[in-house]
């Protein structure tokens, strides 16, 4: 029997569902054992009847539920605690439904910050010109998914990587378990560490130095090179089977898409830490609060002087 599953999508840029299709060729062996029974970017399914007759939600019982984007407003809980109820497992896809993601750097100002600045104070909007009654309340902050139901498996990145969802689904069908990597992304970054000290942090458009066609192993560090890289604090494992971190490959730095290795730790106060062994002070760091916390900021960040 084809395992049932449902799919939603809250604070989002779509950017995790595009990953489900950029599984490739593996994504049809796994459509032959999976029925799609709720996914709002391919099915107009909608939540209260077609026309808006029903009164109470209306998901299909699924087997797994994928939701990516993180909590914004009270629709999102509603839909959130609906899918927890009628999804057997429920997965946290992409780093915005895992850690809070790029939404959540909205958790440095206050609502009516934000209100101001979307629609009061700009001059292309109508003072007065406020979201009408019917629209869903924001929530008092952006939360990540697992600070609102439970969630069985967390798959972060952004977007999430191709390669882990076939990964976590393939063995959900197998009935498998399907691990996070332990590692950080320095443990599998293959560029050379020379234990420079350094004093100032460079602007990442002055360019690494790196020789075009020779092997990565022969780059040196980028943070020792000077410029800010969230290795040392962030999940490893984006770099799949071939383990070399999808941006080091590309000769730019780590920004912590993956997140913390765990929700216990401050990714902030660990990478001053790790900036502190290469003669980096923190106060060099501009924006430092929100950079180091650019996809982890649900639970963290917080409008100045009200942490
Ligand atoms: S994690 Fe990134 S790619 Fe995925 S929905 Fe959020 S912003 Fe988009
Ligand atoms: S700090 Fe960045 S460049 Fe250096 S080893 Fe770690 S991941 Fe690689
Ligand atoms: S190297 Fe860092 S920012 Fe880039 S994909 Fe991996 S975890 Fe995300």
């Amino acid at each position: 029997m084809a395992v049932r599953l449902a799919e939603e999508w809250f604070a989002t840029c779509a950017g995790c569902e595009v990953s489900i299709l950029d599984i490739g060729e593996p994504l049809l062996d796994i459509l032959k054992q999976v029925e799609i029974v709720h996914m709002p970017i391919l099915m107009d399914h909608k939540l209260f009847g077609q026309a808006g007759e029903r009164a109470e939600m209306e998901i299909p019982e699924a087997d797994v539920g994928l939701i990516s984007g993180s909590i914004r407003n009270e629709e999102h809980r509603h839909v959130a605690e609906e899918m927890r109820r009628k999804c057997k497992v429920l997965i946290s896809l992409g780093s915005c439904a895992c850690h809070g993601g790029i939404p959540a750097l909205a958790n440095l100002g206050t609502n009516d910050d934000i209100l101001n600045l979307a629609y009061r104070d700009t001059i292309t909007t109508d003072r007065n010109g406020m979201p009408c009654e019917e629209i869903p309340p924001l929530t008092d902050r952006v939360y990540a998914l697992h600070e609102v139901v439970a969630v069985d498996m967390i798959l972060p990145g952004c977007p999430t990587t191709p390669e882990m969802l076939a990964g976590a689904l393939t063995a959900l069908l197998e009935g498998k378990e399907y691990k996070l990597s332990t590692k950080s992304v320095c443990d599998d970054c293959p560029l050379q560490r020379e234990k420079k000290v350094l004093s100032t942090v460079k602007r990442r458009l002055e360019g690494p130095r790196f020789t075009p066609g020779r092997p990565l192993s022969e780059m040196q560090c980028l943070m020792e090179q000077g410029y800010l890289c969230l290795g040392p604090v962030t999940r490893g494992g984006c770099g799949g089977s071939e383990r070399v971190p999808r941006c080091i490959r590309a000769y730019m730095t780590c920004e912590g898409c993956f997140g913390p290795l765990s929700t216990k730790v401050n990714p902030m106060v660990d990478m001053v830490g790790a900036l502190a062994t290469v003669g980096i002070e923190a106060e060099q760091i501009l924006d430092r609060n929100a950079t180091l916390n650019r996809f982890s900021g649900a639970g963290r960040l917080r409008p100045v002087g009200k942490r």
